[in-house]
């Protein structure tokens, strides 16, 4: 079996896009590029080994970033792309993978089919990498403002991607025995060992995140994409008993009776909670919050809604939207569903035109019609990627 390795390398700075965060951390439809682009590495079949490279002050960034992924734990980089690329190399010595595949972090929108592509030509080549041959016509400049010096031939230029892909022994012995200028990708440290490097097909999508301009461009294209949405429903019911006030939705609505429950028996809350935790098959509030555990005694019910939402964040996940139905005769819901509202978006820190809150009767009918209860049904949906 030929063991794949994939070296991840995030320790730039990214500093001509002016954000005060490195660039590979930066959110493209709420989810950080970096991220973006482990994942497309994370879900390729033939690679089994990840390390990931970042900048020395870069891990709380970086713990955020990955959430609750699987991997290993990251590998301070150094000075240059460079030596972050030996450095990395140099930490997978113990792995030893037969091949390994030096990928920019951000260049988030690489897809399998150029994996693979970099992954069949290294059957024949020690060395493959993904290039886009060359059609605008190249000037050179060199003056500012700038004129032009001279025309290149383009014919037989190639821009350069990543992942560039080698057989893990010679591009480690290749960095090792480098010794000389900056070079600006993996290729050149290969080419200067003399080893052969085979083009395959890049894609222009494949693009490396470096400008304003680009970060536009990724977000038009992570927007254009519908991504993977996960749907949940959550369904609760609650009794009346003694009391003065029930809690819906977090609002506290003075009544003739109270809910009987464990915690502040808020219906609605706890079927949204449900609804966002089956979206990422996440359990559901009993396996989180068992009504056995004091703890959870007359606790908030935004205590447990918090939780689902910090779940779906850890996991990579979006709340797109929730939407809850309250069933009762009793009280009126409808005064009350603006402030609902309000206090639902601030628990799961999303806009309130993300937020529904509905109610209806049964027509005094069935349990919720003989005003024994309140019951709640509610739908949420969870956006990945
Ligand atoms: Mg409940």
């Amino acid at each position: 079996m030929t063991r794949c390795a994939a070296l991840i390398l995030a320790g730039g700075a990214g500093s001509r896009l002016g954000a005060d965060i490195p660039k590979q951390y930066l959110l493209l439809q709420g989810v950080p590029i970096l991220r973006h682009t482990l994942n497309i590495f994370l879900d390729h079949p033939d690679i089994e080994i990840i390390k990931v490279v970042i900048g020395a002050d870069d891990r709380p960034f970086y713990e955020k970033a990955i959430g609750d992924l699987a991997l290993n734990q990251p590998v301070i980089g150094g000075a240059s792309r460079q030596d972050s690329a030996r450095i990395g190399l140099e930490a997978m010595v113990k792995d030893d993978p037969d091949y390994v595949l030096i990928h920019d972090a951000a260049r988030p929108f690489v897809d399998p089919t150029i994996i693979d592509r970099v992954l069949a030509a290294l059957k024949s080549s020690p060395a493959a990498i993904p290039g886009i041959a060359v059609f605008d016509t190249l000037k050179s400049s060199t003056g500012v403002p700038p004129v032009v010096n001279d025309t290149l031939a383009r014919a037989n230029l190639w821009r350069a991607q990543t992942p560039q892909g080698f057989l893990y022994s010679n591009i480690l012995n290749a960095y090792r025995s480098y010794k000389g200028p900056n070079l600006t990708d993996d290729s050149a440290i290969a080419e200067f060992a003399g080893l052969p490097v085979t083009l395959v097909a890049g894609r222009e999508d494949n693009f490396k995140i470096t400008t304003a301009d680009d970060m536009r461009r990724a977000e038009y294209m992570t927007q254009n994409t519908i991504g993977d949405f996960r749907v949940g429903n959550g369904f609760d019911v609650h009794a009346f008993g003694d009391g003065n006030h029930v809690v819906l939705c977090g609002v506290r609505i003075d009544h003739t009776q109270g809910l009987i429950g464990h915690s502040d028996a808020d219906v609605a809350m706890h079927a949204i909670t449900d609804a966002l935790l089956g979206a990422i098959s996440g359990g559901d509030i009993g396996t989180h919050f068992p009504p056995s555990e004091k703890r959870w005694k007359d606790a908030t019910s935004s205590v447990f809604l918090k939780h689902a939402a910090d779940m779906v964040s850890k996991r990579g996940g979006i709340i797109s939207n929730v939407d809850v139905t309250i069933i009762c005769e009793r009280p009126k819901v409808a005064p009350h569903r603006n402030a609902m509202q309000k206090s639902l978006a601030q628990i799961l820190t999303i806009n309130s035109d993300r937020v529904s809150v509905k109610a209806t009767t049964t027509e005094k009918m069935g349990s919720t019609g003989r005003g024994e209860c309140i019951a709640a049904q509610a739908s949420a949906a969870v956006r990945f990627g």
